[in-house]
């Protein structure tokens, strides 16, 4: 399970982070909507310690992770972004082997091995040995997962990682998303695709200006919102 407590989160003047609450327990996906600013990036950076929190904690299994070793922690959590940040001048193999050896310490022959197996879930082994640039944006993306995935990650995390895509593209990263829930990975996922957040994740929690404004399952979150600002958000996106 994954759990922020009570984090504040400040840029200068700016409190972007004002308490927030998020509960995942093992195996379930959370999903995470709000408007643009809202601190959802924030809230992710702060939850694998590309930023440290100014008050609250960070727990996973139930124990704090603030005092563990940063790097040791995004070891356990994978995470995906917008930009593939794929290494432009490494193979496609070599884009998910690289991790294995900076970060798992695996031999080179293994960690090969391990990239081809984690591109073969993502259906993308064949394309092992080209770069990046001559795949589409969805299947760069596929490899970013693969990559994530290859670290053998506790929870995975994703920041919107379908907005970059092209429309037609979407689908294909959406339902290997999907198929990762179902498996049962622990995964929290920012997200503007409200049909995932609604057909796939556990929970949906809305965000506006740095609060936790509503929480639930997606049948409440979505047929039964109680704020007007949910409300007017929804009525916009949906
Ligand atoms: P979007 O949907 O547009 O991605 P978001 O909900 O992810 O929005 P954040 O990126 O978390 O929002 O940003 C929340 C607030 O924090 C914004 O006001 C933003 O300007 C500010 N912010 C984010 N990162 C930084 C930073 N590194 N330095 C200063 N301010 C930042
Ligand atoms: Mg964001």
């Amino acid at each position: 399970s994954l759990e922020a407590k009570n984090v504040h989160l400040a840029f200068g003047h700016n409190k972007v982070l004002r308490g927030i609450d998020l509960s995942v327990p093992a195996g379930t996906t959370a999903s995470v909507i709000g408007p643009s600013g809202s601190g959802k990036s924030t809230l992710l950076r702060v939850m694998n310690r590309l930023i440290e929190p100014d008050a609250g904690d960070i727990l996973l299994d139930g124990k704090s992770v603030l005092k563990d070793n940063p790097d040791e922690l995004r070891r356990r959590i994978g995470m995906v972004f917008q930009q593939f940040n794929l290494f432009p001048h490494k193979s496609v193999g070599e884009n998910v082997a690289f991790a294995l050896r900076k970060l798992r310490k695996l031999p080179k022959e293994q960690a090969r091995e391990e990239a081809l197996e984690q591109l073969d879930l993502v259906g993308l082994r064949h394309k092992a040995d080209v770069r990046p640039a001559t795949l589409s944006g969805g299947q760069q993306q596929r490899v970013a997962i693969a990559r994530a995935l290859a670290m053998k990650p506790e929870v995975m995390f994703f920041d919107e990682a379908t907005s970059a895509l092209d429309p037609e593209l979407v689908k294909g990263v959406l339902a290997l998303m999907a198929d990762l829930a179902k498996g049962g990975m622990t995964m929290v996922v920012v997200t503007h695709e409200m049909g995932f957040s609604r057909n796939v994740s556990d929970t949906v929690t809305f965000m506006d200006g740095g609060v936790v404004v509503e929480s639930g399952p997606p049948g409440q979150v979505f047929e039964n919102p109680q704020t007007e600002r949910l409300q007017g958000f929804l009525s916009d996106v949906l």
